[in-house]
C-alpha cells in the first residue's frame, strides 16, 4: 500500500475484544453477558456469482455480519476491499454497536463488505455485484432489520443500487431500507460531510479544554477519501492549518498550510494528492510522524501500532478511520499524554446522520441542512462530553471509557428485554 503502513498486531476483531475484556472487566459485567455481548448475532457468509464485462464469471465473497439489536435495528456500512475478511467485518461491526450506543441513538451494529478491488472493476461490474450482495443478504435487512450504509470504497451510487433492488424484490420503493443514497432519492443533506464534521465537532471541543485556538492549530490528515477530504474542507474553512494530506499513493506537506480547495481541485483531476504544487512530498512511512498538534487517521486500519506509536507527534489523536490504532499502541500513547478521540465516538457523525436520514425518510419529511448540522452537533458534543467525564470519573482513558459507556447502556437494554427463549 503505497502511502500507507499498516501492522496486524491484532487482528480487528482481537482488538476490538482485547478493549471489550478490559472495559467489561472494570464494569463487573456479568460472565453471562460478557460472552453475550462478545459475540455477534449473526454472520452471513454469500459468495456472490458476477458476469463480468468479459463475459467470464466470476465469485466474490461477501460478509454482513449482525451484532446486536439489543436497542434497535443494526446499522452500519457495506465495504469494498480485496482485504476484508470475516474477521475484520465481525470487529467493525461489534464496534459498531459501541458507536450507536455512545451518540445514544436507536441502533445496534452490523458491518459488511465484499473482497473485491473496485478500482480494477467497471461500472457495470460494480453494479452487478452490489445488485447481487443485496438480494443475497435481502432476508436479513430492512428498515426494520438492519439498515446498510456506505464505507470505504462504497458510495451514493452504490446505496442507490442497493435501495432500488431491495425495493424491487418487496414491490415497492423503501427508501429507509439504505442511508447515505443521493439527496435526490431520499438521502439527507448533510450525510455526506457528517464524518468529517463530527471528527472536527471533537477536535473543537479537545480545543476547548486545552484552552488552545484553533488558528495555530496543525492538522495532518492521512487518508483523502470521504471521511479525510471533508473533515480537510470543513477544518481549513474553520481556520485550521492542514499542514499534511496523504492518500494511497504518498503524501504532500507545507508547514504554512496546503490550500486545501486548490488541493481537492487538483484532485479531482489527478485522482491523488501526489504531485500537488502546493507543497513538498512526503514518503507515506513518515508521514504519520510529522510535526504537527493534531492528527487524524482517516484512511484504514491499524495504521498506529506499537513501532510508531512512540514517534507520533501529535498531543491530539481524532480517529476518523474505524480501529486505526492498536491496542499496544493505545497503552504507549496513553503514557506520553496524547489526548485520543477514540473511533467510536470520533467518526461517530456519520452514523449519527444515517439515523436523521432514517427518520426523515420514514416521515417523508425532509430538514434543511443547518438543521441536521444543528442535530449533529448537538449529538457529538454530548457524546464527547460523556465519554470525557466517564474516563474522569473512572480514572480510564477515553477509549476504555467510551468502551465503558457503551458496553453500560446496551448491557442495561439486555436486561430489561431479558433473553428470548
Ligand atoms: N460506515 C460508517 C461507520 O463506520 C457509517 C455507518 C452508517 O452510517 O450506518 O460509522
Amino acid at each position: 500500500m503505497g502511502g500507507i503502513e499498516t501492522e496486524r498486531e491484532l487482528s480487528v476483531y482481537e482488538s476490538m475484544a482485547a478493549r471489550f475484556d478490559v472495559a467489561a472487566r472494570k464494569l463487573h459485567l456479568d460472565e453471562g453477558l460478557t460472552r453475550y455481548l462478545r459475540c455477534p448475532n449473526r454472520e452471513i457468509i454469500v459468495h456472490i456469482p458476477v458476469e463480468m464485462d468479459d463475459g467470464s464469471v466470476e465469485v466474490f465473497d461477501g460478509y454482513r455480519v449482525q451484532h446486536s439489536i439489543a436497542r434497535g435495528p443494526c446499522k452500519g456500512g457495506v465495504r469494498y476491499s480485496p482485504n476484508v475478511t470475516l474477521d475484520e467485518i465481525r470487529g467493525l461491526a461489534a464496534e459498531m454497536t459501541w458507536k450507536c450506543a455512545i451518540v445514544n441513538i436507536p441502533f445496534g451494529g452490523a458491518k459488511g463488505g465484499v473482497a473485491c478491488d473496485p478500482e480494477k472493476l467497471s461500472r457495470g461490474e460494480l453494479e452487478r455485484i452490489t445488485r447481487r450482495y443485496t438480494a443475497e443478504i435481502l432476508d436479513y435487512i430492512g428498515p426494520e432489520r438492519d439498515v446498510p450504509a456506505p464505507d470505504m470504497n462504497t458510495d451514493e451510487q452504490i446505496m442507490a443500487w442497493m435501495m432500488d433492488t431491495y425495493s424491487m424484490h418487496v414491490r415497492h420503493t423503501v427508501t429507509a431500507s439504505v442511508t447515505g443514497k443521493p439527496i435526490d432519492l431520499g438521502g439527507s443533506r448533510g450525510r455526506r460531510e457528517a464524518t468529517g464534521r463530527g471528527c472536527m465537532i471533537c477536535c473543537d471541543q479537545a480545543l476547548k479544554r486545552f484552552g488552545k485556538p484553533v488558528e495555530s492549530t496543525r492538522v495532518i490528515v492521512q487518508g483523502f477519501g470521504n471521511v479525510g477530504s471533508q473533515a480537510a474542507r470543513l477544518m481549513h474553512r474553520a481556520g485550521y492549518k492542514i499542514t499534511g494530506v496523504s492518500d494511497i499513493h504518498g503524501g504532500v506537506f507545507n508547514a504554512r498550510g496546503l490550500d486545501i480547495p486548490s488541493l481537492l481541485d487538483h484532485v479531482s483531476e489527478s485522482k491523488s494528492v501526489t504531485d500537488f504544487p502546493g507543497g513538498e512530498p512526503v514518503d507515506g512511512a513518515e508521514f504519520l510522524e510529522l510535526d504537527c498538534d493534531v492528527l487524524i487517521p482517516a484512511a484504514t486500519e491499524s495504521v498506529i501500532h506499537s513501532r510508531n506509536a512512540s514517534r507520533i507527534k501529535a498531543r491530539i489523536l481524532v480517529e476518523g478511520a474505524n480501529s486505526p490504532t492498536t491496542p499496544p499502541a493505545d497503552d504507549i500513547l496513553f503514557d506520553r499524554g496524547v489526548f485520543v478521540i477514540p473511533d467510536i465516538l470520533a467518526n461517530a457523525g456519520g452514523v449519527t446522520v444515517s439515523y436523521f436520514e432514517w427518520v426523515q425518510d420514514r416521515q417523508g419529511y425532509y430538514w434543511s441542512e443547518s438543521d441536521v448540522n444543528e442535530k449533529l452537533r448537538t449529538i457529538q458534543v454530548a457524546a464527547f462530553n460523556d465519554v470525557v467525564r466517564y474516563g474522569e470519573k473512572h480514572a480510564v482513558n477515553n477509549r476504555i471509557a467510551g468502551y465503558m459507556l457503551a458496553i453500560d447502556r446496551v448491557a442495561f437494554a439486555l436486561k430489561l428485554r431479558g433473553i428470548y427463549a
